[in-house]
């Protein structure tokens, strides 16, 4: 758990005009420097890093939504981490459920984290399960993505990675809702279980853990009242400034 709140907004493939990036993100900006308790960071599409990078700041980062395993090379389409360095991103998401519909597997995730670490990039490793069922597979799933993705992770490096809890049942517009704070709880506890096994108790109490899925100015304060998560990672409402903004404001008073 981390004395300070963060909140991470990933804005997915919008907008679409460079302006209104800006817009936004300068909005949101006016809000993020008047904390105290939390840090923000806004996620655009790769296309806006260069012009975003102008404007962020120690208390509004910048991060990534994806970037590749490898440094540079043949590999049409791909971002270097290496490139992200250049437009002050700090953070980068790696493992996004959307890119794994795409064909992310956990072991081009797993490479992705240690890249990401080795370059200096703070990973905002997405795990979560696609369904939940009663005899509680699903926590079968969330342990394999973790052991998997932290396999190239020493226990120097481990606190560096950050992990957003994402069911996917939970996200985007076909969502069947957010979770609720006390499955939420177990499940953060269990993610802390993993990493105890993995690492040690140390590790495990001070890993930073966010949770994602249909998160909104409505029930962002249940979440946070929680205990058990040290911020959120929030897709749609964060491209609505005014959304986004109470959210931050919320976190910062809890
Ligand atoms: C996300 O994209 O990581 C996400 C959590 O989306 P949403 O908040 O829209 O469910």
């Amino acid at each position: 758990m981390q004395n300070k709140k963060l909140i991470i907004g990933n804005w997915k493939m919008g907008p679409i005009k460079p302006a209104e990036a800006k817009k936004l993100f300068e909005k949101v900006k006016k809000t993020a420097v008047t904390l105290r308790k939390t840090d923000v960071v806004m996620c655009p599409p790769f296309v806006f890093l260069n012009e975003l990078g102008k404007l962020s700041g120690s208390k509004c980062s910048l991060g990534a939504q994806n970037a590749f395993y490898e440094a540079e090379g043949a590999f049409t389409g791909e971002v270097s981490p290496h490139m992200l360095l250049s437009f002050k991103t700090k953070y980068v998401i790696l493992g996004h459920s959307e890119r794994r519909a795409l064909g992310e597997t956990d072991e081009m995730i797993s490479k992705k984290v240690g890249m990401a670490l080795r370059v200096g990039l703070v990973p905002v490793l997405c795990v979560g399960e696609k369904a939940r069922d009663e005899e509680g597979k699903f926590l079968q799933t969330l342990e394999q993505q973790i052991k998997a993705s932290f396999s190239g992770v020493s226990k120097k490096q481990a606190g560096g990675v950050v992990i957003a809890y994402e069911p996917v049942w939970a996200i985007g517009a076909n969502a069947t809702g957010a979770i609720t704070p006390a499955s939420l709880l177990e499940t953060v506890i269990f993610i802390r279980k993993i990493l105890a096994n993995m690492y040690d108790l140390p590790i495990a109490h001070g890993a930073t853990i966010l949770y994602g899925g249909s998160v909104d100015e409505k029930n962002s304060a249940e979440f946070l009242k929680e205990k058990g998560v040290d911020g959120l990672l929030v897709g749609r409402a964060s491209l609505d400034a005014e959304k986004f903004n109470k959210i931050l404001k919320i976190a910062e008073t809890i």
